[in-house]
């Protein structure tokens, strides 16, 4: 990506930790922020972990490892980004705190630096409208785990030019990925098929038609799926499962799409998947088990 050195990555969660890794194993500098010290804490821990682990299958050398690890810096500051050529948010689904990450991150940044966002699903063209620069913002929607995932989805907003589409593109195949194209529509192609899914695996569970363990079981050994729907759910995340249907339901106006009442009680409880360590499964034990 000509002219990208730093990358600035905001959100330090699943997704943002995984961004910065790759990032820094491509060699770019990073930049991590998060509001929260704790997520910046345990993003960098994850990044060493999951690092060790390509050092043990042989992917990586120890001293990529430490290179990389050298490469990424974190801040709680917003501020830190005001050397970084590309911006990557991927902060909690929520529009109206990405709009105010986005308004914030153009007071810091250079003028040549381009935005980018992880959104699961919110408007690229309405995100990209509370900047400053809306020709130099794009969508780019990794996949969890991202260090392990190929794909990179890659929306253009309205106001997205031709450079910014060609230099998203550049720096998705130096991080190694594959990119797909979407149009800028709620949850663009990859959660407006899989969300659907996932949600009426929570109304079969929510109507009784199955249990956690048999809903998963049929559509692993059935489908031939590599996780079962709830189980993927509790991967992604139960609040960013929520917001994602509640963006389709809003955008689209179509009943097909009401999120499941579980899946909302589910994220009233805290109960968010993996991440908070309870969802459709309870994982504080050796291995997961079914919540209730
Ligand atoms: P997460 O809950 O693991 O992490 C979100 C992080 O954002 C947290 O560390 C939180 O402290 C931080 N944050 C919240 N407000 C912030 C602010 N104002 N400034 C800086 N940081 C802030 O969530 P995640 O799974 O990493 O998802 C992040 C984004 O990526 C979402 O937009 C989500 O839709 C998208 N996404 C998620 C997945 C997935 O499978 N989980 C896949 C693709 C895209």
């Amino acid at each position: 990506m000509a002219g990208i050195q730093t990358v600035g990555v905001i959100g330090a969660g699943q997704m943002g930790n995984g961004i910065a890794h790759v990032s820094a194993l491509a060699g770019y500098d990073v930049v991590l922020t998060d509001i929260s010290a704790a997520a910046l804490e345990k993003g960098v821990a994850t990044i060493e972990a999951n690092m060790a682990r390509q050092v043990a299958r042989q992917l990586i050398t120890p001293d990529d490892l430490k290179a990389a690890l050298k490469r990424i810096r974190t801040s709680p500051e917003m501020k830190a980004h005001e050397a970084s050529d590309l911006v990557i948010e991927a902060a909690t689904e929520k529009r109206e705190l990405k709009e105010q990450i986005f308004r914030a991150v153009c007071e810091v940044v250079p003028v040549h630096a381009y935005l980018a966002t992880n959104t699961s699903s919110i408007s690229i063209t309405r995100l990209a409208s509370v900047t400053d620069r809306p020709e130099r913002f794009i969508g780019l929607h990794f996949m969890n785990p991202v260090p392990l995932m190929k794909l990179v989805e890659v929306i253009r907003g309205l106001n997205t030019d031709q450079q910014t589409y060609e230099t998203a593109i550049t720096f998705a195949k130096r991080i190694g990925k594959t990119t797909t194209n979407a149009e800028d529509y709620p949850a663009f192609i990859v959660n407006r098929i899989l969300m659907p899914m996932i949600n009426e695996a929570v109304y079969t569970l929510y109507e009784g038609v199955g249990n956690v363990e048999s809903i998963d079981t049929a559509m692993r050994l059935g489908a031939n799926h590599p996780m079962g729907p709830l189980q993927l759910a509790d991967f992604i995340g139960l609040d960013t499962c929520l917001s994602i249907m509640q963006v389709l339901h809003d955008g689209l106006a179509d009943t097909k799409y009401r999120p499941c009442p579980l899946l909302v009680k589910f994220v009233e409880a805290g109960w968010l998947g993996k991440k908070s360590g309870k969802g459709f499964y309870d994982y504080s034990g050796e291995h997961p088990v079914p919540s209730r």
